[in-house]
């Protein structure tokens, strides 16, 4: 993934932008995840927040994550539409939810997170490595 990537909400009002690889990218299978996406698990894109530009209307939704940290979900104001998140335990960076990308094609997961919370009926298919929680920092 090189170049300006880009990507949008479901209605369109908010659109967002970067300019960098991820950091990492992984399959994350807490039980907030599940919760408020309304699925087994999300998908996300860690990227630096320097390079990441958004426009539109947001809501925000923070609550407490696993870290201890607060975590601010943040989605499209008018159709909700789940678009990155931002972890004070990880400051500089955006949790970028690959479902909200333009071109989901180019996404490459490297690993799983929060395996502890997966559903019993997700198998998962790869060799990617598991972690219970967090990853090693
Ligand atoms: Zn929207
Ligand atoms: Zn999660």
């Amino acid at each position: 993934m090189t170049g300006e990537t880009s990507g949008r909400c479901h209605c369109g009002g908010a659109q967002f932008t970067f300019d960098a690889a991820p950091v990492a990218t992984f399959y994350c299978h807490c039980s907030d995840c599940q919760r408020t996406t309304g699925s087994p698990f999300s998908v996300e894109l860690m990227i630096p927040s320097d390079t990441f530009a958004v426009m539109g209307e947001l809501a925000t939704y923070t609550v407490i994550g696993d870290s201890g940290g607060a975590v601010h979900r943040r989605s499209c104001g008018s159709c909700a539409s789940g678009l990155f998140l931002e972890c004070d335990s990880d400051p500089g960076f955006v949790f970028v939810k690959a479902g909200a990308l333009d071109d989901q094609s180019a996404v490459h997961p490297e690993m799983h997170i929060f395996v502890s919370a997966k559903q019993p009926w997700v198998k998962i298919a790869d060799d990617l490595p598991q972690y219970d929680r967090m990853p090693p920092a």
